[in-house]
């Protein structure tokens, strides 16, 4: 198959709030690059016969979304990276197997090194909040990068403490009660629970516990600026918000399909963040 006849697809249900439509298609536009990227909505009944038949559909792969992150793993020839995480974000075909990794681990890594160059060579101690999927993308991330400490502090002190079993001594469950004690020498803050997202409760941190050399991430994009991060910037802190994670995690799914690695560009932040409602005045990385 030529890159002019590929096409691309996001299977998930609902399918409809996906964002990476709207990434693929830039970037095939800006490449000139004749393929497509589609939502295609599969409910979980059918996921498996979808998923084994990718290339019957005409696709060379695509992303998987919820609910399907889970069984995409089980039907797939997952790399270490998925495998780490529990879940696949990214399939592909190679020699008619099915392949998938999780780009999380990378977006969340690759979104740090843009915002806040050289963050992992003074970062001994972190602090992640939250233990679902993406704690684990971002838990097995900052342990590749030799961080000595991460504190994973959860309102469900047992899924820490599970994933203090699974990823080693390194890693520390926490209750939210001793979350402030835990900042203290924190050089890295990261969120990844779902509090602070348009819906949901708010989350308070009291930033002003951190050092002032800290990095403060959040993985929620809706907003892009969240109150932790607006909270951060405040106090001068540097930040990375779950937008740059975003954008930065499509690259490897639309190099693996299209055969270019594309650029993570200000014109396309800049339309995500129209997108998601942003005012070019309060645009921030
Ligand atoms: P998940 O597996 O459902 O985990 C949700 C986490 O949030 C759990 O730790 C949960 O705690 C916590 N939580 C939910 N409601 C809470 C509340 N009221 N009080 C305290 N903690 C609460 O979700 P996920 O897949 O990890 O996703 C988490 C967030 O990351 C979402 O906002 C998602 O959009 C974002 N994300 C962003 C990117 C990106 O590219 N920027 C990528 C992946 C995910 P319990 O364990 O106690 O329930």
């Amino acid at each position: 198959m030529t890159t002019a006849n590929r096409a691309a697809c996001v299977i998930g249900w609902p399918v409809e709030h996906s964002r990476s439509p709207l990434i693929h298609n830039y970037w095939l536009k800006h490449y000139g690059i004749a393929g497509e990227y589609r939502r295609e909505l599969v409910p979980r009944e059918e996921f498996a016969s979808f998923v084994t038949s990718l290339a019957a559909r005409g696709y060379v792969g695509g992303n998987v979304t919820v609910p399907h992150k889970e069984a995409a793993l089980a039907l797939s020839e997952p790399d270490d990276r998925a495998r780490a995480v529990g879940a696949v974000n990214t399939l592909w075909l190679d020699n008619g197997a099915l392949c998938s990794t999780n780009t999380d681990v990378e977006g969340f890594l690759d979104n740090l090194d843009a915002r806040a160059p050289g963050w992992d060579r003074n970062t001994n101690a972190a602090v992640v909040l939250g233990a679902g999927g993406a704690a684990r993308a971002v838990i097995y991330g900052l342990l590749s990068r030799n961080v000595e400490r991460l504190v994973v502090v959860n309102r469900t002190l047992a899924r820490a403490q599970a994933l203090q079993q699974e990823f080693g001594k390194r890693v520390q469950a926490a209750r939210w009660e001793s979350l402030d004690a835990a900042l203290g020498d924190a050089a890295l803050l990261v969120n990844t629970t779902t509090l602070g997202m348009q819906g949901q409760p708010g989350l308070t941190v009291d930033v002003a516990q951190l050092p002032e050399h800290a990095l403060v991430a959040d993985l929620v994009y809706a907003p892009v600026r969240t109150a932790l991060l607006a909270a951060a910037q405040a106090r001068h802190l540097r930040t990375a918000d779950g937008l740059g994670m975003l954008l930065h995690q499509a690259v490897r799914g639309f190099a693996l399909w299209f055969g270019t690695t594309p650029a993570v560009t200000p014109e396309l932040r800049a339309l995500l963040e129209a997108d998601l409602g942003v005012s070019p005045r309060k645009a921030a990385g």
